[in-house]
This record gives C-alpha cells, structure tokens and sequence, in this order.
C-alpha cells in the first residue's frame, strides 16, 4: 500500500502534469494504486494523494452496494478531461482519503458531466456520468488541479469543522492553540500523520 499524503502536504495543493502514456512503468503504479484504494475502503483515488504529481487517478465504485449498475465502475482514467456539463448543480456531501476524520463536507457538483480519459487498456473514452460516477470523478479531477474540499467551503462551513476538530482535540486531550480552520486541520492532520495518537476509519475520495 502507497502512503496516502493528508491535508498540508505540499503536492495535494499543486496542478499535476499529462502522464505519458508510454510510461513503462504506469501499470505498476496503477496496480499500486487499486491496492492502495482497496484497503483505505475508498471509491476513488487520486495520484497526487500518494505524492505523484500525473493526471490520472482510480475509481472503484462497486464498494457502493446500492448504486445503479450503469454508475458502476472500476477503472483508472489517465489524462482526463471535462468535456461539458450540465446546467444543474447537486449539493454532495463528501469526505476525503487526505481528509480523514472530516466528513460531510458539503460542496456543489454539476450533475452530468461529459469526459474523456485513457482507460487501463489505454483506449480513448468519452462517457457521459451521472449520480455518484460524476461527483467521485469532479472531486478526483479537482485533485489533479491542487483542488481540495477544503479549498471550496464557505467561511461559515469552515467555523463549523473547526468545531467538530476542536471537539475530536478536546476528546484526545490535546492541546491546542489555534485561531483559523487551515491551521488547526494542518495540525489534526499531523496527529493522524503519527498513528500513535490518533487512529481513524477512512472513506470515500
Ligand atoms: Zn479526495
């Protein structure tokens, strides 16, 4: 399993570049990366969340038992584009492999989306998505251009996790003296970093 990079680690924060996709050694990293989505129990996965600065991430939603067969996948997507979207926007509410302990965090997605990407076979594919397809690849296509959750709440939203990170602090009888929401997430983060203090269950993305 690659090590996931959380919350304050430089490369979540940066644009990825193109794969090449004669690149002889991308099967293993996508091998590498299904593995790694396999046991974090996530639906999706992004290569810069395990410090590698491409285009590409893996999705598995066959975890997701109740959802529709045509919005079941599991597939990597290299070079991925957004080709069109829909007018109307969904509220979703998500959490993130590089965001653990934080959940429900609440963003707006188109709710279809046209794509285009190279699959594992390396074959060009345009797909339309919808439902929980379009939103899992919109939070892992954001990750490829330095985009977090983090980065798309509100200044009331962001009171709001401070409080439920204050409250896990206060639970672990941690310290802590920290006024903004990114500081005190940076600093939760480096606790979970050091697995002795804190451990988690992960989800989603
Ligand atoms: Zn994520």
């Amino acid at each position: 399993m690659l090590p996931i990079h959380l919350y304050g680690s430089g490369i979540l924060e940066k644009v990825c570049d193109n794969v090449d996709l004669k690149d002889k050694n991308l099967s293993h990293l996508i091998k590498k990366m299904f593995k790694t989505l396999n046991k974090s129990n996530g639906i999706g996965l992004a290569a810069p969340q395990v410090g590698l600065n491409k285009r590409f991430f893996v999705i598995n939603t066959n975890i997701i038992r109740e959802l529709p067969k045509d919005e079941k996948i599991r597939d990597v997507f290299l070079n991925p584009l957004i080709i069109s979207f829909s007018n109307k926007k969904i509220s979703s509410s998500e959490g993130c492999l590089s965001i653990p302990l934080i959940s429900d965090i609440v963003v707006d997605r188109y709710e279809e989306i046209k794509v285009s990407y190279y699959n594992q076979k390396l074959e060009y594919c345009e797909k339309t998505l919808k439902g929980k397809l379009a939103i899992v690849f919109q939070h892992e296509f954001d990750h490829l251009n330095g985009v977090l959750l983090t980065h798309k709440l509100s200044q009331d939203q962001k009171e709001i996790h401070k409080k439920d990170i204050e409250n896990i602090l206060l639970e672990n009888q941690i310290t802590y003296s920290f006024d903004n929401f990114e500081d005190i997430l940076k600093y939760l983060m480096s606790l979970v970093n050091d697995r002795n203090y804190l451990s988690y269950s992960s989800c989603l993305a």
